[in-house]
């Protein structure tokens, strides 16, 4: 291999130092879930916008109270009514509405009952017990105009609609970067075709795509190509060509056939690192081409999902100008963490489990039996990673560690 074995954090650090800064644009809301907000936004109205009833009931003010009430107004929620309420006064009020002057809380309906008319036919009621708070939501209770709303992140759709409470109607995103994806391999098979008898199904490929769309970004897969130099080439060129981010899966090792990173740097990709300190994923390859950037990931599809996570999804991050920092929780071993040989980095998978229970209930991570980067069908029960340092072969059952979330 080409190069001394990298360390994953130094790795990391490059592949941030490679993103462009984020292409800015404005969406409409209704079009923003899922895009990169790009900065700090503002609360553009004060939340309510104006006193209002917490209920439906009677509108009065508390500090003159009545044995009976007459009804002179009703305000709906989106109405208003500018009839001062005086001594002995109420006005029927729907949840939302606002308070109409002279009055400064709200009996619920339920605690009232009906008591006739009076002489000038307006009804009359009776408050039955006392509420002993207002029921009415101050203007600005919540939030004022010009307090921090959101900050930078994947808009969910709860964010979207606290933007759209605060009035906002398009917001500032970070262009998607496009990712293009490329399987390589002779022995792959579009899943969903038969399978032939030295064929495997090509799972990094829609895998990838996939893990791509789920941080935000555009994905174009560009299907399996043999591990034939012409073929291989043409395909990438294509990739870099069109794409922001190319990841090639495959052919990065040593193998007779691997012909992903000549065929890198002959397009003029030039190569950043190869080979990490790092398992799974010690092969991996990563190069840029002007602002363009190309992961040359390793085959096994453990090796795919855990780089993807570990350097492609930072990345990828950085370039809509977003944190990349894992979101990770501290947990404590259900079973020692124990492995052969410490040369490397190591994220193994585990699950996360409740251990104890009432007051001493904690957070426990159940390492997953795992006998290498082939068993893609372990990350089913995966919710996290562990990561053992260089020079780390065994923790031990109960030690804390850090779990590193795989699932949103
Ligand atoms: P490679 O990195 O090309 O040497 O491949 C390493 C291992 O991963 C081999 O067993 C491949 O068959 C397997 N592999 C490579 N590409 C894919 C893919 N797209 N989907 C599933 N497995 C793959
Ligand atoms: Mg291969």
């Amino acid at each position: 291999m080409p190069t001394e074995a990298l360390h994953p954090d130094e790795a990391l650090r490059l592949v941030l130092h490679a993103a462009p800064p984020p292409v800015l644009e404005l969406v409409p809301l209704g079009e923003a879930q899922g895009r990169a907000l790009s900065k700090a936004l503002p609360a553009l109205v004060d939340q309510p916008p104006f006193d209002k009833s917490a209920m439906d009931g009677f509108a009065h003010d508390p500090a003159s109270p009545a044995e009976l009430y007459r009804v002179v107004s009703a305000v709906a929620a989106g109405a208003s009514s500018s009839r001062v309420l005086g001594p002995g006064e109420c006005s029927r009020i729907m949840t939302g509405a606002p308070i109409p002057p002279g009055a400064s809380a709200v009996q619920r309906v339920e605690w009232t009952e009906e008591a006739g008319k009076a002489a000038d036919c307006a009804v009359l009621v009776r408050f039955l017990k006392p509420e002993g708070v207002s029921n009415v939501i101050r203007r600005g209770e919540n939030l004022r105009a010009g307090e921090p709303l959101l900050s930078p992140r994947l808009l969910e759709p709860q964010d979207i609609g606290i933007l759209a409470a605060s009035g906002y109607g398009e917001v500032e995103v970070a262009r998607r970067p496009l990712v293009g994806v490329v399987s390589t391999g002779d022995e792959l098979c579009t899943p969903g075709t038969p399978l032939g008898p030295a064929s495997i199904y090509d799972s990094n490929g829609p895998q990838l795509a996939a893990q791509a769309r789920a941080a935000g970004c555009g994905a174009r897969f560009y299907g399996a190509v043999r591990d034939e130099p012409g073929a291989l080439e043409a395909l990438l060129e294509r990739a870099l060509e069109e794409c922001d981010v190319v990841l090639v899966s495959g052919g990065v090792s040593m193998g007779d056939f691997d012909y992903v990173p000549r065929a890198l740097e002959a397009l003029g990709v030039e190569r950043v690192f190869h080979n990490l300190a790092m398992r799974p994923g010690k092969p991996t390859w990563f190069g840029r081409r002007g602002a363009t950037a190309a992961f040359g990931l390793p085959g096994n599809p453990v090796s795919t999902f855990v780089n993807f996570e570990v350097l492609v999804r930072p990345h990828l991050a950085a370039r809509m100008g977003l944190a990349h920092e894992p979101r990770v929780v501290r947990a404590r071993l259900a079973a020692p963490l124990v492995r052969r040989g410490s040369d490397r980095v190591e994220f193994l998978p585990a699950r996360l489990e409740r251990a104890g229970a009432g007051e001493g209930a904690e957070q426990a991570a159940r390492p997953l039996g795992y006998h290498g980067s082939s068993m893609l069908n372990v990350l089913a029960e995966a919710d996290c990673l562990l990561r053992m340092e260089l020079g780390r072969e065994r923790i031990e059952e109960g030690s804390i560690v850090d779990a590193r979330l795989l699932r949103a």
